[in-house]
């Protein structure tokens, strides 16, 4: 029996802003033993607002703030997915600035729950491809250039896809924590692209000390075409959230992958159904894409390499989505015989 009691540690946070980051690295024991390869998750779930967008939001305040452009009790406006927002809520709450987030009305519930609780006035906008000039990024910048007028004391566009003190997060922290986490001994990372800044942050961080990075897309989205054909032509969906770019935003202009590879939601799904059964980890879909990219990464290098990926969500954000046997139906997706069995009665 391990002594528990070890892994407590005495630390005072002067504020939630200060408990972002400094995330462990799990070992992933089926995929592991899978492939013969350590591929190991980055617990960024485990961030105060339970994704990997708080350490962007974190460096898009503060640069926002540095600039002179977020002026105390200003406004932060953003268009988001989800986690972006609520991380932008939660650092914008505890500085005492206010949010204002534009989400597509596909995104799940619990998402728009969070937000609300985390401080954040939602406008919900019908689901617009990016050309189409209502598209929700669109949207939150005219509004944000709106608000600057009529707001006391002025608002800010986050532009988290093309703002990069959104990678520049991903490369002082994630990156550098990755190297220190695994002594340097890690041979691969690889996740899905959203804005881009995880992957491109770390690919600045790590491929100079010969650690090879990969995308892996959603079946479907347009990167992987990108990075192994130059086009960037999408066909199909998934029902992952926060992920599958049609475009090259800032935050990753100048990254090269070394590896890119799709991922089916019939190759997602069972990942984290297992990941949760086996190992007790409740995590969202792209997680599913990036852990699917990491087998896929691990098989193309050969058994004996470590390769590190992000579990960017808690699972209970999509309880009515990927954790609903109905929802899954519907989609014509598998269902684990113990989620279709739910709702489980106390006996
Ligand atoms: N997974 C989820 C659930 C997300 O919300 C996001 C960000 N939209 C990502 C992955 C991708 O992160 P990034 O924006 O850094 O590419």
């Amino acid at each position: 029996m391990p002594k528990l009691w070890e892994a407590f540690h005495v630390q005072i946070h002067q504020s939630v802003i200060e408990a972002i980051g400094n995330t462990p690295l799990i070992r992933l024991n089926r995929v592991s033993e899978e492939t013969g390869c350590e591929i190991l998750g980055k617990a960024e779930f485990m961030n105060p607002g339970q994704s990997v967008k708080d350490r962007a939001a974190l460096y898009i305040i503060r640069d926002a703030i540095a600039s002179g452009a977020l002026q105390p009790g200003g406004t932060i406006v953003e268009g988001t997915a989800g986690n972006t927002g609520i991380g932008l809520s939660l650092v914008g709450t505890s500085l005492g600035f206010k949010s204002v987030i534009v989400i597509p009305d596909s995104q799940s519930q619990e998402k728009k729950d969070m937000l609300r609780l985390a401080g954040a006035t939602l406008v919900e906008v019908p689901p617009k491809p990016y050309r189409d000039p209502n598209n929700y990024i669109h949207y939150a910048r005219r509004l944000a250039a709106e608000l600057a007028k009529t707001e006391p004391n002025g608002a800010v566009f986050a532009n988290q896809f093309d703002n990069t003190a959104n990678r520049q997060a991903h490369v002082e922290t994630t990156g550098p924590e990755i190297w220190a986490q695994t002594d340097g001994a890690v041979d691969g990372f690889i996740c899905a692209a959203g804005s881009g800044g995880t992957v491109a942050g770390v690919a600045q961080a790590l491929q100079p000390k010969g650690v090879k990075v990969g995308i892996a897309d959603p079946m479907g989205a347009a990167l992987y075409n990108f990075y192994t054909n130059g086009e960037l032509k999408a066909e199909g969906g998934s029902i992952s959230e926060g992920i599958g770019q049609g475009r090259i935003t800032a935050n990753l202009e100048g990254f090269t992958p070394d590896f890119a590879c799709q991922v089916t939601d019939e190759e997602a799904l069972p990942i984290i159904f297992d990941l949760l059964e086996f190992e007790a980890l409740c995590m969202g879909g792209s997680t599913g894409v990036n852990i699917g990219g990491a087998v896929k990464m691990a098989q193309d290098m050969g058994p004996g390499h470590t390769i590190v990926t992000i579990l960017c969500d808690y699972g209970s954000r999509y309880q009515s989505k990927v954790w609903n046997p109905a929802f899954l139906r519907e989609k014509n997706l598998p269902v684990p015989h113990w989620l279709a069995e739910a709702p489980r009665e106390v006996p």
